[in-house]
């Protein structure tokens, strides 16, 4: 596919970042080159109008990036979920281990509706822990949750099996 050859060459692989071993992929070469963010929105949107989608959900802080995007061409909102303490008005929270340490996802409950059918984007799916996290934090709003989407998949990782629901990934490494 033509859209997604662009994606794959407009991502910059930085390797040893932000620690050595590490290769980082970074998405802001796609906004770099407007060639490649259209294809971006054009592959995420044609996905995502089969799913009859109520809410857009996007995670602190690339997927606040792609999240109005793609919301602009659904007419549907969007919602942010945040780190503690970023977020006012009536918030749940959900705390869950990183790789050090913990940390606290949170959401302003009264702008989700009870079943409303809902996908969360992100820029990377690498173990999937985020991805967890914001799950059980929209399952604990009401929201059905009825896929995660990403703009890069390090397939390896094997995060998508932790997840339990289904994951759409533009591009994939290993
Ligand atoms: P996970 O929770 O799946 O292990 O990690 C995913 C989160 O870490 C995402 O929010 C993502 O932004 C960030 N992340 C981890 N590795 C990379 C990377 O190589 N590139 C980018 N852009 N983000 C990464």
């Amino acid at each position: 596919n033509e859209k997604i050859q662009l994606l794959r060459d407009a991502i910059v692989s930085y390797p040893d970042f932000p620690k050595p071993g590490v290769i980082f992929r970074d998405i802001f070469g796609i906004f770099r080159n407007i060639v490649a963010m259209r294809a971006m929105k054009d592959l995420i949107v044609e996905h995502i109008l089969f799913l009859e989608v109520d809410l857009v959900v996007g995670l602190d802080s690339r997927g606040f990036l792609l999240g109005p995007i793609i919301c602009m061409e659904l007419g549907k909102p969007f919602l942010p979920i945040r780190k503690k303490g970023k977020l006012p008005g009536n918030v749940v929270q959900h705390a869950f281990n990183l790789e050090y340490g913990e940390a606290t996802f949170e959401i302003q409950t009264e702008y989700v509706k009870k079943g409303a059918r809902t996908i969360i984007i992100d820029d990377l799916l690498a173990t999937g822990g985020s991805m967890v996290a914001a799950i059980e934090l929209l399952k604990l709003s009401g929201a059905e949750v009825i896929e995660c989407l990403t703009i890069i998949e390090l397939s390896g990782l094997k995060g998508r099996e932790k997840l339990g629901i289904p994951v759409h990934s533009l591009v994939q490494y290993d």
